[in-house]
């Protein structure tokens, strides 16, 4: 691309204190590659830090540092440049070790066939190449997984939230933003079984409010979802943080009370009862017409009423609200 046609594409290191050696070897290399010469792996390791270089070649034998010397340093700063030894048949059998300790990509022994050396060259600079190419593709193939792994882990994140909402959404009533009657259940249940584990009371309160259809006929059905929004409110605003209140029907209401006896519910259920008939329903439309607005109650606890069933001890504070319905509302019994 950038490079002229004829530019070498690798460079070549020939480390000899012979110097009729590098002058030989240069000679025969040049073809295949720029060729670069150091008479010591001192002056060697120089050149390798001013320019790149993918292959050295080095003598074993020479004054200050050895080849397999050299190459234990080489090894250590640029593992990826191929290490070629020159030496001596008759070496070969005291360097076997060291020449496996510091990873040779192979050995050439002197005098070396010129045709022989080049073919070995070549193949040496293809091995790096593929090497080069090798490694990149692998960080390629990490950062895309990386990069995969994030998104699928943002899209699950993503999933779980809207599920959370999803179920929240299931388990709230539009208007009121309290609970429905399905999660009241379900946490019903759990609670009751808490209680009979760990033996502790368990509460609930359950409030209709009064003439509810009259409030419709005479005030609207708009003022009518206002009064329902109104108590939801007082409830959320009375009830302990452990306790939870949940929209189970039109106009009927429960409070579950977690470790409440029942003369504890029955306090709370008083104190609702007076704020809500504190709570005035008017209407601009209907001339400011104004009337307070009253629920009749039902307690039901356990222990106390001798039942560990959770759709019994509904059934009783349903049968304890009917009663006070009966016996004029806006009054607790159970
Ligand atoms: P009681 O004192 O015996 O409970 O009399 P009530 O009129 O309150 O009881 P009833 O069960 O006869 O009537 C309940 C009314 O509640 C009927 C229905 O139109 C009304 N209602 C139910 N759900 C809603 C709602 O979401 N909004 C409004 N505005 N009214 C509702
Ligand atoms: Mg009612
Ligand atoms: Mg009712």
């Amino acid at each position: 691309m950038g490079l002229p046609m004829n530019a070498p594409l690798h460079t070549i290191l020939i480390i000899d204190d012979e110097v009729d050696n590098l002058h030989a070897l240069e000679r025969t290399l040049k073809n295949v590659a720029e060729v670069l010469t150091a008479e010591s792996g001192a002056q060697g390791l120089k050149l390798i830090e001013q320019r790149p270089i993918e292959l050295v070649i080095c003598d074993q034998r020479m004054p200050q540092m050895t080849g397999i010397d050299f190459f234990k340093i080489l090894k250590e700063k640029h593992p990826d440049i191929v290490r070629i030894i020159l030496t001596g048949y008759t070496d070969i059998e005291d360097l076997i070790s060291a020449i496996n300790e510091v990873g040779l990509y192979r050995y050439i022994t002197k005098p070396w066939n010129n045709h022989e050396l080049g073919i070995v060259i070549q193949r040496a600079l293809e091995h790096h190449d593929a090497q080069k190419q090798n490694r990149t593709l692998v960080q390629e193939l990490k950062r895309m997984n990386e990069s995969l792994e994030k998104t699928v882990s943002d899209r699950t994140h993503e999933l779980k939230e809207a599920n959370h909402k999803l179920q929240e959404l299931s388990l709230t009533d539009d208007l009121t933003h309290l609970r429905n009657g399905r999660f009241f259940k379900e946490k019903m249940a759990e609670e009751l079984n808490r209680s009979l584990r760990y033996k502790h009371p368990v509460s609930i309160i359950l409030l209709d409010i009064d003439h509810f259809k009259k409030i419709n006929d005479v005030f609207g059905h708009k003022t009518g979802d206002q009064a329902l929004q109104k108590i939801a409110h007082i409830l959320q605003k009375n009830i302990r943080n452990t306790d939870f209140a949940a929209r189970i029907g039109g106009e009927e209401f429960v409070i579950l009370l977690p470790e409440t006896s029942k003369p504890q519910a029955q306090d709370m259920a008083e104190r609702l009862r007076k704020a809500i008939s504190k709570t005035m329903i008017f209407s601009r439309e209907k001339k400011m017409k104004k009337q307070p607005l009253t629920a009749s109650f039902g307690v039901s606890s356990y222990p106390h009423d001798k039942t560990k069933n959770a759709k019994k001890l509904l059934a009783l504070a349903d049968k304890a609200l009917y009663r006070a319905k009966k016996k004029g509302r806006n009054r607790i019994e159970g």
